[in-house]
């Protein structure tokens, strides 16, 4: 598991040091606000406010109840945005060829376009 760095930016947000960037959702478990970089018209990050770097860590060490009232919060997120049949795409990446910038676990809800393929083809994507 990855050792949590507290001077992370959402850290940092649920500190209070930074203001949250257009909140969508809050309760004492989770918050979800938008993107400060959307890439879709509709670009949400929905956070624990628990210590976790990645998913992995999540799934691996929240107890059984923040397991279920994170995935519940999440459907609530999607009612209260009102994407539920329009369709999104929820996408967390993880370490370095997950593409992560922000260690501290979160999902990405996009929508408002047709998002197209999930990764690029092999045959274009770039090397590491
Ligand atoms: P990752 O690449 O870690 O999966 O995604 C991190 C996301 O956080 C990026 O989409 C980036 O635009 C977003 N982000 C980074 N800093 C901030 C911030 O201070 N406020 C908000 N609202 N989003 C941020």
């Amino acid at each position: 598991m990855q050792p949590y760095d507290d001077s992370n930016i959402f850290a940092r947000i649920l500190r209070g040091e930074i203001p949250v960037h257009q909140k969508v959702y809050e309760d004492d478990h989770v918050l979800a606000f938008h993107d400060i970089l959307p890439k879709a018209p509709l670009h949400v990050l929905v956070i624990p406010k628990g210590k976790y770097a990645t998913i992995y860590d999540f799934y691996k060490q929240a107890s059984a109840e923040e397991l279920l009232h994170f995935s519940r919060a999440v459907t609530r997120i999607i009612d209260q945005l009102d994407i539920q049949k329009k369709g999104y795409r929820i996408v967390t990446n993880c370490g370095r060829m997950g593409g992560q910038e922000v260690p501290h676990f979160h999902l990405h809800i996009l929508s408002g376009r047709p998002l197209g393929s999930m990764v690029e083809p092999l045959e274009t994507a770039p090397s590491f």
